[in-house]
């Protein structure tokens, strides 16, 4: 028989499993998992199945995934669907190199792609990751301005509690302070930050939230060359849902002062607050935009940069004439049959009963968190959930009594938060807020 505890060096006397301890172990001593120590390391659990939206661990928890894997596996794991676009396309071939060669599962993709995102966009750019595809943003906005002979435009502005990715371009435009700006300063591109967007969703919006941005730009206009943000909902920055009508008048700002606006759809894109994409909330299309996470509804890595034809066709005219970016694994094939197969299922167009029928019952049984007395604030958009906690969240702790209670949840500084896969049925969700209400409700 196998016993399960907690995953830490005081507590491995109680496996009786032990290729589960040696697997723990060797996990610990040589292997880096995200934002954590080599020193001491955070518990990490071992995965041994994933189907709909339960994970098996090692030990014999059985936890609803309110994660979707950071916003990825929006149609659950093992789906049939994925699993045989995935199959197919492995026997004809995994990959092959997109320089000078192209074929059916990325033209399938990109078609499929164009059709759903927002008006004007043309050119699709096949990024490795989300952060690879903020990188190729950047580059094609700088090197859009240096081919009209604006190199002076260089700069990008970004409000701040933004989440851009791990790279160093997309690091530069991240919230200077969860960022870490101050560890990297002198490899860091100082860029330009806005105040965060301050009213909230569903709120009246306030004209002063405006005012901060339309001064940068009236102050630095010469030397802007585009500004980046998430729409409507900041992710990893702290879960921070805002006024449409703020994206609005950025698009005007952006347009008024000739600068490019970069979207980054990585987290909001394909359903996850409601609309397709969160620039719908307010009804623009961005010049450039990105997308990610659940593009391949959570099966591999892959991103993609879209941009408009004027964009395109702007940075290709004079030297060097091409656009300089290639990865050796750009435009993989099994990614983009995966991918494509994910949008097929997305343009079946349950997400949005789905979708809004998650954020029905998280308004229901999330809210009451609210009433606790550890808890800030609970803030809901589509199939995003947060609590804001009054005090940092001990994020060992807390994990051990989501998981005890069948729930995994990972939370990050003062926030539980939670963006489960679409197909999650009314008594999954409930258990993950019962979790969070439960955790909460102890402190
Ligand atoms: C996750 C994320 C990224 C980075 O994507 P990776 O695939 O982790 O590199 C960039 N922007 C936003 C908004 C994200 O949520």
């Amino acid at each position: 028989m196998r016993t399960f505890g907690v995953v830490n060096s005081d507590h491995f006397k109680t496996f009786t499993n032990e290729q589960l301890m040696n697997n723990i172990e060797f996990d610990k001593r040589h292997i880096w998992h995200p934002y954590t120590s080599a020193i001491n390391p955070l518990p990490c659990y071992e995965v041994i199945s994933a189907k709909g939206v339960k994970l098996e661990l090692a030990g014999g928890h059985s936890v609803v995934d309110g994660m979707a894997s950071w916003w990825s596996a929006i149609h659950g794991y093992n789906n049939p669907t994925l699993n045989h676009a995935a199959k197919t396309q492995i026997d004809r071939y995994s990959h092959v190199m997109f320089g000078g060669l192209t074929h059916e599962p990325a033209i399938h993709l990109c078609k499929t792609l164009l059709e759903m995102v927002p008006a004007g966009l043309e050119r699709v750019f096949l990024a490795d990751s989300g952060s690879v595809s903020v990188e190729v943003a950047i580059k094609m906005a700088l090197q859009y301005w240096a081919c009209q002979g604006r190199s002076d435009k260089h700069r990008i502005v970004s409000p701040r509690n933004g989440y851009h990715g791990d790279t160093f371009a997309a690091m530069s435009v991240c919230d200077p302070v969860n960022g870490m700006h101050s560890l990297f300063t002198n490899m860091l591109t100082k860029q330009l930050f806005a105040p965060a967007p301050q009213t909230r969703f569903g709120h009246t919006f306030s004209e002063d939230d405006i005012l901060p941005l339309e001064e940068l730009f009236s102050n630095h206009h010469h030397e802007i060359a585009a500004l980046i943000l998430e729409p409507v909902v900041q992710g990893a920055g702290g879960m921070r849902i805002y006024h449409p009508e703020y994206l609005k008048r950025a698009r005007q700002l952006c347009d008024k002062y000739d600068a490019l606006l970069i979207c980054d759809e990585i987290a909001t894109g394909f359903g996850r607050t409601g609309k397709l994409f969160a620039c719908e909330w307010a009804d623009i299309s961005p010049d450039i935009m990105c997308v990610g996470k659940a593009l391949t509804g959570g099966y591999m890595t892959l991103a993609a940069t879209l941009c408009s034809e004027d964009v395109a066709q702007g940075i290709c005219q004079g030297e060097p004439g091409v656009f300089m970016h290639g990865p050796t694994y750009m435009g993989n094939p099994l990614a983009c049959a995966v991918a494509g197969a994910s949008l097929s299922l997305i343009n079946e167009g349950h997400w949005q009963s789905q979708v809004q029928s998650i954020q029905q019952q998280l308004t229901r049984s999330l809210s009451r968190c609210a009433d606790l007395q550890s808890v800030e604030e609970v803030r809901i958009l589509g199939a995003i959930g947060v609590v804001e906690m009054k005090q940092p969240v001990n994020v060992a702790a807390a994990q051990k009594s989501f998981i005890q209670n069948g729930a995994w949840i990972r939370p990050f500084g003062k926030l539980i938060y939670i963006m489960p896969p679409y197909i999650i049925e009314a008594n999954e969700l409930q258990t993950l807020t019962d979790a969070i209400y439960t955790y909460a409700n102890s402190l």
